[in-house]
């Protein structure tokens, strides 16, 4: 998913800021979104199926004037793909209105569902963001903000979150850092972002990345203070598939450029699966980033052997395995001028079931290659995730399935080759004990577990 709020000390159109950041966010989650503000102490919010542009009506967002709003783009790791579960959540309670914005996924939010349950608690929604809010009104003898940070500190896994209040916008993330959260400034207008390529989209600088662990609050007048979820510092865990798949390559993860990791997995694997070849091609366009650090470490030259319908969105965000299917057929043309004769190495970012993969080789062939080496800038995805990106159960893993060969040789494959955690730690540049890569090796953080304590 996607996060964005902006505040501003003068009552602007700040849902138009939103709106564009959200845009620039639209990656991240295809499946609905929403933007929430504050208006006469009453959350209100405009939400809707599909992309930005069909959930919320433009028009609107820049005719509503306030202090500060709050905007989601969803891709759903747990709940269902409905208008129920699109964010921002809000809820006007004891102690005034209140919206969330969450990215990540809170792994003990089933034990704490069922612990208000019991007590009497009513989810709108099967979203596990709903359960802050219920915590939050759970505590309602206290002030927001402190009801907010006991939330907080009962609640595991991977968040990174914008939430609303009366009189306050508030960023936080989670003490592993799992989820990309920066914060950014245009004159006096602060925004939060989950990556800095929405903060380029509305001429904002980057201030600087939210600690793991952090919580900023800024508050009516535009002053910003800054509190912590737990009082032991954190070393992060950050999300090692972002800079494979997940972020834009415009963007800037805690100091390390998305775009410049992306081109290093690709030298990484030119040197780790080196293949003889006529040309390297990306498979648009996840592998493309990649396949020009292949290309460069290798010295074969970059050709686009594949043309993607740019109108077409990601299509493994599709939720059944039928329209995952018709996606790639409706989004991918071999270009076979560039092909016929050629032997080639495709780099894709990674694989997930294999359809993907199976597919563009079998296009690839069929086109007239006599060679399709098959090169992934990533290890081999073999377990799943549960801090908020969507990868199957292991049985549903391809490369959990089947060993190297046989993976090669079902995907069609000449021969197929991947990165170690190794070369993913390095070519991402940043110290190994703070960057999860539990897909990939099955390390999760051991703190983690699904447990509850109330
Ligand atoms: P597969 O076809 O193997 O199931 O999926 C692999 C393709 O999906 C790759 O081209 C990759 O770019 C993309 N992909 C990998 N992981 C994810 C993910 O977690 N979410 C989404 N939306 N796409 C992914
Ligand atoms: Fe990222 Fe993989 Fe860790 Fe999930 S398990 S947070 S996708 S590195
Ligand atoms: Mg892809």
């Amino acid at each position: 998913c996607g996060v964005f709020g902006a505040f501003s000390p003068k009552m602007e159109p700040v849902l138009e800021d939103v709106y564009l950041g959200l845009f620039a966010l639209q990656h991240r989650g295809q499946e609905s979104a929403g933007v929430s503000w504050i208006e006469n102490g009453i959350a209100r919010s405009i939400k809707g199926m599909g992309l930005v542009h069909n959930a919320i009506p433009q028009g609107i967002a820049s005719s509503i004037t306030a202090h500060a709003a709050i905007g989601h783009v969803r891709y759903s790791t747990c709940g269902d793909s409905i208008l129920q579960n699109a964010q921002p959540l809000t809820i006007n309670y004891a102690k005034g209105a209140v919206a969330i914005a969450h990215n990540g996924n809170i792994t003990n939010s089933d034990g704490i569902m069922k612990y208000l349950e019991n007590r009497g608690a009513i989810f709108q929604s099967t979203s596990d963001t709903e359960v802050i809010l219920h915590l939050m009104a759970h505590q309602s003898h206290k002030m927001p903000l402190d009801a907010l940070m006991d939330a907080l500190r009962r609640i595991k896994g991977a968040f990174s979150l914008v939430v609303l209040l009366k009189d306050k916008l508030i960023a936080a993330r989670d003490p592993w850092g799992f989820r990309p959260l920066v914060m950014g400034r245009r004159g006096e207008t602060i925004y939060f972002a989950s990556e800095t390529c929405a903060l380029d989209i509305v001429g904002a600088q980057l201030i600087r990345d939210i600690e793991p662990g952090e919580v900023v609050v800024v508050d009516q007048s535009g002053g910003l203070s800054s509190l912590r979820i737990q009082t032991k510092p954190s070393k992060g865990f950050l999300c090692s598939f972002e800079f494979v798949y997940f972020a834009r390559p415009d963007s800037v993860i805690d100091g390390i450029s998305v775009y410049q990791a992306r081109k290093n997995l690709g030298r990484f694997l030119a040197k780790r699966c080196p293949a003889k070849a006529h040309l390297v091609a990306g498979m648009p366009d996840s592998g493309t980033v990649a396949a020009l650090g292949y290309s460069e470490e290798s010295g074969s030259p970059f050709e686009m052997a594949i043309v993607r319908n740019r109108y077409v969105g990601r299509t493994f965000i599709q939720p059944t395995q039928r329209v995952r299917e018709a996606g790639v057929r409706v989004k991918l043309n071999p270009n076979r001028l560039a092909i016929q004769g050629k032997e080639i190495v495709i780099v894709d970012d990674s694989i997930v079931r294999g359809t993907t993969a199976s597919r563009v080789v079998s296009l690839i062939r069929s086109s007239g290659a006599s060679k399709v080496h098959l090169r992934i800038a990533s290890p081999p995805v073999r377990f799943p995730c549960y801090y908020g990106i969507d990868t199957p159960s292991s049985e549903e893993l391809a490369a959990a399935r089947f060993d190297l060969d046989e993976l090669s040789r079902q995907i069609g494959a000449d021969s197929l080759g991947y990165i170690d955690v190794k070369d993913l730690v390095q070519a991402i540049g940043f110290p190994e004990e703070r960057l999860c890569t539990a897909c990939f090796d099955g390390r999760y953080m051991e703190d983690d577990v699904n447990g509850i304590d109330l």
